[in-house]
């Protein structure tokens, strides 16, 4: 690692994220002095810095608030209003979209099938499409949308902001989302990994009971793992980081497009057990087929997740089996990161979730090959079902204002 200075810009634009962020801690609205506390920096430095904040209308004073004797000091709190960001949720089956506030309420959402590609500049003609009648539905100012972040199923080509070949959108490739959204929108535009979006919103919106020490547990379509180190999401060296789906946890399991045999990600995703429970009479043959298109998979799922609910044994039968895959795969994730949290979620999560929660906390802690030493909190995200077009939006948030040590450093932009 080369040698690297700071300089006064850059402090400056770290000092007003770091304001920012103490503001938007505080639901209830904050005061100049118990700010300059939160932060350590020095009484000027904060007045000077929330005269900008005001001035650029992402904070607004809210008036004052008597504490004891003196003159009562003013109350800051983030602006909803000040600024607004689209996120977008590129699913196999379905194309998300939401528009959200400062403070991360959802002012507008739209859906639509996911387009099959043939030809890239109908997608993005499509995206920037939904995207102007997502703004202009909202009635928000233009001027005041920040950013479109978007989140999107892996491998993708994080500096050129390109959608490479994910194996769940098999007509995808090497989709060059950021700039032609860009250009098509006129906004700045952000492209993650689902997962990175998903840990990114977990920890833009997470209670302060949170150690910053999780995984994230994606069921999706496919299965995916983001990871939040010390607070901080782990991207990895080309933003590609958590793809856990070729851990064995099945050794007798069906062969998985590895070579190995019964691969987490491979068994444990719903096609895999909608296609064990046709096998096993549970459910009609003819619910999917070999070259089932993904909104089958979801209906049969559906169909299974009642028939378990219902107490089918079957049915249940193979939820459980998951859940201790499942199960395998958090023991060896939580014990590599030493995480004391484990968050689920993602789009197919919520049918499967009853069953899980019910056996996989016990499962892990019980296993063997858990190593470590303090308890583990099993949680589900409480974002709820757009979470990961939420999180998207929220790439942009914290993108403007999360204050970044490395941010402070010379050619790191
Ligand atoms: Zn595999």
């Amino acid at each position: 690692v080369a040698l690297t200075g700071s300089n006064l810009p850059a402090v400056g634009q770290f000092n007003r994220a770091v304001v920012l962020e103490a503001i938007r801690r505080s639901p209830g609205g904050v005061s100049r002095v118990d700010i300059a506390d939160m932060t350590a920096l020095s009484s000027q430095t904060v007045s000077n810095v929330c005269k900008r904040l005001l001035e650029s209308g992402l904070v607004r004073d809210t008036g004052t608030r008597v504490q004891g004797p003196g003159k009562p000091p003013v109350i800051l709190e983030l602006d909803p209003e000040g600024g607004f960001a689209v996120g977008v949720h590129i699913d196999p089956a379905v194309v998300t979209y939401v528009l959200v506030d400062l403070t991360g309420a959802v002012r507008g959402r739209v859906t639509n099938t996911t387009p099959i590609v043939q030809h890239p500049e109908a997608v993005i003609d499509e995206m920037a499409e939904s995207i102007e009648a997502l703004i202009a539905a909202s009635g928000v100012d233009r001027e005041r949308i920040l950013g479109v972040g978007i989140a999107s199923p892996g491998p993708i080509d994080a500096r050129e902001g390109v959608v490479l070949d994910p194996p769940m959108l098999p007509r995808w490739h090497r989709v060059a989302l950021r700039r032609e959204l860009s250009e098509a929108t006129g906004l700045p535009v952000l492209l993650e990994k689902d997962v990175t979006a998903a840990v990114v919103a977990e920890l833009w919106f997470a209670g302060q009971a949170s150690s910053g020490d999780f995984a994230f547990m994606y069921y999706g379509t496919g299965l995916g793992t983001g990871l939040s180190v010390g607070g901080e999401v782990l991207r990895g060296s080309s933003s590609n980081a958590g793809d856990a789906g070729h851990m064995t946890v099945d050794p007798e399991g069906p062969v998985c497009s590895c070579g190995r045999r019964g691969c987490v990600g491979d068994a444990a995703v719903p096609r895999s057990l909608v296609h064990r429970a046709v096998e096993r009479g549970i459910l009609p043959a003819d619910c999917v087929d070999e070259s089932a298109e993904v909104p089958d998979v979801d209906e049969a799922f559906t169909r299974l997740a009642q028939l378990s609910a219902e107490g089918d044994p079957g049915a249940r039968e193979i939820f459980v089996d998951a859940a201790g895959w499942l199960a395998h795969s958090v023991v060896l994730i939580v014990n590599l990161l030493d995480a004391d949290e484990v968050i689920f979620g993602g789009p197919f999560w919520g049918r499967i979730a009853p069953v899980v929660m019910e056996i996989l906390p016990g499962a892990v802690v019980a296993d063997p090959a858990f190593v470590l030493q303090h308890p583990i909190r099993f949680t589900e995200s409480a974002i709820g079902v757009d979470g990961t077009a939420i999180g998207a939006a929220s790439l942009v948030l914290d993108n403007t204002f999360s204050p970044r040590p490395r941010a402070l450093l010379l050619g790191s932009e």
